[in-house]
């Protein structure tokens, strides 16, 4: 059993734990940083399995974590990655709306993004039709994000890790914890068939979709559980007859932490469609019977049956609207509210498919909006870190350690 003393673990290798350890060899060259992931390669979770869009910051109200960190998290992960070469597409995004009631919250969205310190426009349907020639506006505008870009998410994971090792940044990757000693700062690691005790200063956990499994370990939230919503796309046949050179989004239902279904053209030159938010029946499972938990699957139910009869947040809006996208038919009912034109056999597989971290507070019995920090014995939890996490990734990471440094001295 070997011993080993790090400054910092940072406990999952995502796009906010390796932004975190990113930034903290930013700022201090002689740290010692371990990141440790379960998984054998980086990128396996979220960051490496969402629509790689840099979000502008339209959505999110002023005043929340989201809207203080995205702007700023967008405009440095893109200065980063067109620094490093990396492909990017800075195509902008259309938000239209589906329906004329959708209208007035193209106002709302403005008004937001305006506060937020985004880049954003309200455009007639002439401009629309420039922008988007085979899209719809159920009012005849719609909002215009010059600055909105893409990213293939899994180069930008990849490139990350790279400097990260430059720069002398160790991995643990494929290793187990098989335990937590919160009050000993200790780490019992299971790695390429070798034990190890891993004895740390602080411990950040960017676990993603296992964060609360974890801080609960440290006696923290709770009051809350993960609730995984699966992402399925779609990709539009490139012999269909479009042409999407923007992204193009509905307005979304903000009583609830997703999008909804979208347009989004890819730096290789494809074009997807998704994702869907569809309750998935384990926090990994992707595919078919792969990582379902029945105990899990079964509360889960039970959550979303609480969540109908209160109605909390208009969810049973979201149920009619897009729990059922997993079915084509459905899927592309909603899709053809925004490209009218879409038929079932433009729509192609896709082999992508992502599930969100959503965190659910059991109290209130609502989806959380927001990112949740929370603060435990030498260490700090990244609770619902949904998107836009991956765009506003440099950005999130200051303020985390911000107020990690805060809530230690
Ligand atoms: C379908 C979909 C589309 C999205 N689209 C966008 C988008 O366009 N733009 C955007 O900004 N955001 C988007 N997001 C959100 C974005 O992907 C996430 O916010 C972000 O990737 C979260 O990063 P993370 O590092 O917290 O999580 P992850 O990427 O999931 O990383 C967590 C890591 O922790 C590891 N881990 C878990 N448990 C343990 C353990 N016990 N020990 C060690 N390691 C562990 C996992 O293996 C994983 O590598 C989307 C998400 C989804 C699901």
């Amino acid at each position: 059993m070997s011993e080993i003393t790090t400054d910092i673990v940072v406990l999952g290798g995502g796009m906010v734990g390796m932004a975190l350890a990113y930034q903290l060899s930013e700022r201090d060259s002689d740290l010692t940083i371990t990141v440790i992931d379960k998984e054998p390669e980086i990128g396996r979770h979220s960051s490496g399995r969402n629509s790689g869009v840099l979000h502008a910051g339209i959505y999110y109200p002023p005043g929340t974590l989201k809207a203080k960190v995205c702007v700023q998290g967008a405009r440095r992960l893109r200065a980063w990655c067109e620094n490093e070469g990396l492909p990017l597409l800075a195509c902008g995004k259309v938000i239209a709306p589906q329906t004329s009631e959708l209208d007035g919250q193209l106002e709302l969205l403005l008004e937001r993004g305006r506060a937020n310190g985004a880049e954003v426009r309200l455009i007639n349907h002439q401009e629309f039709k420039q922008r988007v020639p085979d899209g719809r506006t159920a009012s005849g505008r719609a909002l215009w994000s010059p600055g909105t870009c893409v990213v293939k998410p899994k180069l930008v994971m990849q490139r990350l890790e790279q400097r990260l090792r430059e720069r002398g940044v160790s991995f643990a990757l494929g290793a187990t914890v098989c335990g937590v000693s919160p009050d000993k700062r200790q780490l019992n690691l299971k790695h390429s068939g070798e034990s190890s005790t891993l004895s740390y200063g602080h411990l950040f956990n960017a676990t993603g979709l296992q964060a609360d499994r974890i801080a609960k370990v440290f006696g923290l939230g709770h009051d809350c559980t993960l609730l995984p919503f699966k992402g399925l796309y779609w990709q539009l046949d490139p012999r269909a007859p479009f042409n999407f050179t923007t992204n193009l989004y509905p307005v979304p239902d903000l009583n609830v932490p997703f999008l909804g279904v979208h347009v989004t053209p890819s730096p290789d030159g494809s074009i997807s469609l998704g994702p869907t938010a569809i309750p998935a029946l384990g926090r990994e499972n992707y595919r078919g019977f792969d990582g379902i938990e029945p105990l899990m699957a079964l509360e889960f139910l039970g959550d979303l049956a609480s969540q109908w009869w209160r109605n909390a947040g208009g969810f049973r809006q979201y149920a009619r609207e897009q729990a059922l996208h997993g079915l084509k038919p459905l899927f592309l009912k909603a899709a053809q509210a925004l490209v009218p034109g879409l038929r079932s056999d433009h729509l192609i597989p896709s082999q992508k498919v992502g599930i969100r971290a959503q965190l659910y507070d059991r109290r209130s019995g609502t989806l959380v909006q927001d990112f949740r920090l929370e603060h435990g014995p030498a260490s700090t939890h990244v609770l619902n870190a949904i998107s836009p996490a991956f765009t506003a990734s440099f950005a999130l990471a200051d303020l985390i350690i911000k107020e990690s440094s805060l809530a230690s001295h």
